[in-house]
């Protein structure tokens, strides 16, 4: 074996939110724990880095919407069915009252001042089910819990290229590369969790300003579905994109936070949206208050506003309050462009393509011990399928944690196989040996180009085999990209990495053939704009890779729920009057 191995009982890569809490469960549980992750420090890296305010939990008080199994219930129906509730309960949904004090015993205050929760309601959901705490410093918090837990040790700088498997195909480690030095690392581990986030950059959004083309941090790219699928696990769900409404000229997720404190959300003749009657296509953007703003913009009646004017000055300044914990920038952002909340509505526009992880079933496939189906790598936080945003990453690495110590005390010593090593050596410093050819970005930014075109929210058959194609096509070309230091090789292999995730994702959009939305996330054909619930309900795609081509399967992960809406009516109306009823608004 070339050069040092890094050791350790439990292997994290990525250290988030799910990755943090994961690597304390682990070493709580006796296990030695290696943490790599490609930022320097972990104290702000990841999603929640830039600090959050909402945590959406149930927390059995007594109220009738506040248990477990009306949670679970809700999720499972703005999941649309396509998660499987035997994975999602353990891993998401009974661990969230630990998690709470997790959360409250690592210095995160989930109460205010007078020592009470304040709960809000949010997207149908069954009753004011959304914590609003002070997360602004959630991540350095867990990061410096994890920092300061005994047998853990962070390795910042690494970008985890490869899950390396034994002769029987169980994970024993990982390689990665130092992004400033390129030397390249080898670790051996007695499990593997990958905990790398979301999928993001793999289309342009829609006002294109961003760099990267995300909201979320640009450190992600798609590396852990193609670390998983690699190793020979399976995604689920790829196909679905949201859409959300962001303030014009800043990317920030500033429309719960407006709308939940009364702001009215109006198109351009100041007519309150939620009044206004369906407008053909508007769907395709989700359902809810995010399609009707879509559907007036298709009218010509945009641009839309959220207008606060209206509100009282107590209200102004709680809204300010809270978005100072999870969009800091908002408020300077308001303040530079010369926007009063109490005398401008905001405009806001469509900023699609994004990766919704509101109860997102998209991801890698796990089992309720957080495995995938590859022994001994577990997958945890947004990248696995049963992640509800901050609630499911800290559920699923709370449970995860602990699993993947216990699968490590249990099997057998980890052995790597020295030549698979060398052969992903030379693949992952490749870039670095060519001196001309094409750049990462150029290869990014093309990847993103045709998959806008062909695989963004609009989709159809020919498209698709169109992209497809190209797509083949660019899996040669990468054999062209270079780099000139460390900074530009790892670029250059989340290119590479999201190019693996493209074809899967085309493939998996290719097979639904058919349309299909949540609130959030919408998968839509134009050759196929309607819903074939005989054939697709609550049936989810998963996906994997065979080294050439993508391989796809069929599965109903809850098959009682599928069985349940075919003999009722649409899941939106189940939902909303769900929603409803248990918030008391109808009888
Ligand atoms: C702006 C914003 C606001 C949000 N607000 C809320 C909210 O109020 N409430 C809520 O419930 N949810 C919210 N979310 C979602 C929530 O932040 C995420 O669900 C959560 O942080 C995901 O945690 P994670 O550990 O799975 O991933 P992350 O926290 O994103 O961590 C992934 C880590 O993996 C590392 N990594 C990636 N690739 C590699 C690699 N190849 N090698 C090594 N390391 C790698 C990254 O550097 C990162 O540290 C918000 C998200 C965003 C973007």
């Amino acid at each position: 074996m070339d050069g040092n191995v890094i050791e350790s009982d439990v292997l994290v890569i990525g250290g988030g939110i799910a990755g943090c809490v994961a690597a304390v469960r682990a070493a709580e549980a006796g296990a030695s724990v290696v943490l790599v992750d490609k930022t320097r420090s972990v104290r702000r890296s990841g999603d929640a880095g830039r600090g959050l305010a909402f945590l959406t939990t149930y927390l059995d008080l007594g109220e009738p919407w506040d248990t477990p199994e009306v949670f679970a219930e809700w999720y499972c129906d703005i999941a649309l069915g396509l998660v499987d509730m035997e994975v999602a309960r353990p891993l998401g949904i009974e661990p969230l009252p630990a998690v709470c004090r997790f959360l409250e015993e690592s210095g995160v205050p989930l109460r205010n001042a007078d020592g009470d929760y304040e709960r809000v309601g949010r997207m149908w959901t069954p009753g004011p089910i959304v914590l609003k705490f002070d997360g602004a410093d959630i991540k350095p918090r867990l990061a410096e819990r994890a920092a300061a837990t005994d047998r853990v040790r962070i390795i910042g700088g690494v970008h985890a290229t490869s899950v390396q498997l034994d002769d029987t195909g169980r994970a024993v480690g990982a390689t990665g590369f130092d992004i400033r030095s390129c030397e390249f690392l080898t670790f051996r581990a007695g499990a593997v969790i990958v905990a790398t986030g979301n999928a993001e950059r793999v289309i342009f959004n829609s006002p294109r300003r961003d760099a990267f083309h995300t909201y979320h941090r640009p450190y992600h790219a798609t590396t852990g579905f193609a670390l998983a699928a690699r190793a020979g696990a399976v995604a689920a769900n790829i196909e679905f994109l949201g859409t959300f409404l962001f303030p014009r000229g800043f990317a920030t997720g500033a429309m719960g936070n407006l709308l939940e404190a009364g702001g009215r959300l109006v198109n351009g003749n100041g007519q309150l949206i939620a009044d206004l009657p369906d407008v053909e296509g508007e769907r395709r953007f989700g359902f809810g208050i995010v399609g009707k703003a879509a559907g007036e913009v298709l009218a010509g009646r945009g641009p839309v506003y959220i207008d606060c004017t209206h509100l009282p000055p107590a209200e102004i300044a709680a809204i300010s309050d809270y978005i100072s914990y999870d969009a800091p920038l908002f408020l300077e952002f308001l303040e530079q462009s010369g926007i009063d909340l109490s005398r401008h509505p905001v405009e806001f526009e469509l900023f699609n393509g994004a990766w919704s992880a509101t109860g997102s079933p998209k991801g890698v496939v796990v089992g309720a011990d957080g495995q995938t189906r590859v022994p001994g790598l577990f997958a945890a936080g947004d990248l696995a399928t049963p992640a509800y945003a901050l609630a499911g990453s800290l559920a699923s690495g709370y449970v995860i944690g602990r699993t993947a110590a216990e699968f490590a005390r249990s099997a057998a010593a980890p052995v790597l196989d020295a030549s698979a090593v060398a052969a992903e050596r030379r693949r992952t410093l490749a870039p670095l040996n060519r001196t001309s050819g094409i750049g990462w970005r150029e290869y990014e930014h093309q990847l993103q180009d045709l998959m806008t075109k062909y695989v963004g929210m609009d989709r159809n058959e020919i498209g698709l085999r169109q992209a497809a194609e190209y797509l083949r096509g660019y899996a040669a070309a990468a054999g062209e990209v270079h780099a000139g230091n460390g900074h530009e090789l790892m670029r250059a292999h989340e290119a590479f990495d999201l190019r693996l995730f493209d074809e899967m994702m085309t493939a998996v959009a290719l097979e639904r053939d058919e349309s299909r939305f949540s609130f959030l996330m919408g998968h839509y054909r134009t050759d196929r704009p309607g819903a074939d619930d005989q054939r697709w309900l609550g049936v989810s795609i998963l996906a994997g890779h065979d080294g050439e081509q993508p391989v796809l399967e069929h599965t109903v992960p809850t098959p009682s729920w599928r069985a349940a809406q075919l003999e009722n009516r649409s899941v939106v109306e189940l939902v909303g009057e769900r929603g409803a009823r248990l918030a008391g608004k109808v009888g």
